[in-house]
């Protein structure tokens, strides 16, 4: 059995609705002190994603915009051969070239949009329900377009063209996002390779149908704030997916208490 690697999803996983974890904190030392990586993988922006490093007090690799791109700190390789503080694995369309295609199609059938990136952190704030630090670090996305239409008529019209160039659009909570055609799974396979981490135990944690890919790709999945849709979802597509109904951080800590018990039970 490989060393063990923990992967994470975090809105409604790690972080509660008030995007705190105040009950897997003693968890999350345990991982450090038996330096187990924590990788995060989630729809989050780079910037917000540092940002949840930080108060967690770890520096490993991660996930962000649902795999739009991961990042590698310079610890994690062998011959870092580039500049800066982690080596970028961009999966995703680069935000410049969505907006182009936006712009354009805009253009083309006289639509407008309301976006994201041009609202002030307040208005950010009033409309994504973030406290407005977290709002500033959301509004940006490097491989994702959020918006709103002014008319719903155009979403299909929209999404057809972008379907046509391979590309995805999605509603999410309050904005339809444009994005390349990536998974959380698909950057995650390039991170445990690039980082070394291949052939690891792999235990991962989510709680939404964009974490079901990652999830199959673990040996030890676990589900957390499960509901009577999730569960019943999960359970058909992965056999052997441990289900937590107790919400964010309480049913993360009490899933890795339960894992890592098991991990050093064995050894
Ligand atoms: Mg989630």
């Amino acid at each position: 059995m490989g060393k063990p690697v923990v992967i994470t999803d975090l809105d409604n996983t790690l972080l509660d609705e008030k995007y705190q974890f105040t009950e897997a904190v003693p968890v999350l030392e345990r991982l450090k002190s038996l330096r187990i990586p924590l990788i995060f993988a989630t729809s989050k922006t780079f910037g917000e994603t540092l940002y949840f490093q930080k108060l967690a007090g770890i520096s490993d690799p991660f996930v962000v915009e649902n795999g739009g791109a991961a990042y590698i700190p310079k610890k994690f390789l062998k011959e870092p051969f580039f500049d800066g503080d982690y080596y970028e694995i961009p999966l995703g369309v680069p935000f410049e070239e969505l907006m182009e295609f936006m712009e354009d199609f805009s253009l083309r059938h006289g639509e407008e949009f309301l976006y994201l990136h041009s609202l002030s952190p307040e208005e950010a704030s009033r409309l994504t329900g973030l406290p407005p630090h977290l709002a500033k670090l959301a509004r940006r996305r490097d491989w994702d377009v959020a918006f709103l239409p002014k008319r719903q008529e155009v979403i299909p019209i929209l999404k057809e063209e972008a379907e046509k160039r391979g590309w995805r659009l999605q509603k999410g909570g309050i904005f339809y996002h444009l994005t390349g055609n990536h998974t959380k799974a698909d950057a995650l396979k390039k991170v445990l390779r690039d980082s070394g981490l291949e052939g690891s135990l792999i235990i991962a944690l989510g709680d939404s149908p964009n974490d079901l890919d990652m999830l199959k790709m673990a040996d030890v999945p676990v589900l957390v704030s499960a509901t009577g849709e999730t569960e019943e979802m999960f359970k058909k597509e992965i056999g052997n997916v441990r289900i937590f109904r107790e919400r964010a951080s309480l049913g993360w800590a009490k899933a890795l208490r339960e894992v890592l018990k098991e991990i050093e039970g064995g050894e």
